[in-house]
Parts: structure tokens; sequence; C-alpha cells
């Protein structure tokens, strides 16, 4: 899901209309200061993806701790049925040993699984 905050934040502001998921994902948003939950790295509107780390296929809800921002490729990374492709986007984001792991348990809590 590609969301993009700014936009979203500023036309619900203006027509005084949030929801209780839209708190839940403000919240998600202020808790990692617009940052990366796996690297850290502050996210451009552009580049921001929320991921349900319950998928909402398997009961996950929008509460603040089921959200979490992470950067486009890193989202793939989590999603991703292509081993080359997964092995590509770790190399190209020189992810330390840390931050692969938590990818590791992101893919797990998705139920990611690889083409073989
Ligand atoms: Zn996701």
């Amino acid at each position: 899901m590609n969301f993009n905050f700014d936009n979203y934040f500023f036309g619900k502001t203006q027509r005084n209309e949030f929801s209780d998921n839209d708190s839940c994902r403000m919240a998600a948003f202020f808790v990692q200061d617009g940052r990366c939950y796996v690297t850290g790295m502050t996210l451009r509107s552009g580049e921001r993806q929320l991921h349900h780390r319950l998928p909402k296929s398997k009961g996950g809800k929008d509460t603040p701790e089921n959200l979490i921002f992470l950067e486009s490729r890193v989202h793939r990374m989590v999603h991703t049925n292509n081993y080359d492709e997964y092995w590509t986007l770790e190399k190209e984001l020189n992810l330390t040993d840390a931050q692969s792991k938590m990818v590791e348990q992101l893919r797990y809590e998705a139920g990611s699984y690889f083409y073989v």
C-alpha cells in the first residue's frame, strides 16, 4: 500500500474528519518520527509505505501496534516471493545483519515465502 501521509493529513485536517483508523495511522507515523522502521532513514512521502505487521487477511488491525512505515524497497523485501529480487534489494540497501534480521522477522509475520 502506498500511503501519501502529507496529502492525507492535510485534507483531513481541513475537513476535520478524523476516524479512529486515521488516528492510528498518525500515531504510527509520529512514533517512528517519519523514519523507516528497518533502516531508520528519514522517508520522503513518495518513499513511505504503510505495512501491517499481521496482514489484514489474517485479522491484522489498523492499530498503532500493527502499523509500521517502511521505505518502499524494504517493503518490497518483506513481501517479495522472488529470491533474486530480495538479494538484489538487500545489496542495494546495504543492510546490516541486524536490519536483515528485522526484515526476516517481518517476512515471517507477513507469511512471505520464496518460490523455488
Ligand atoms: Zn506490507
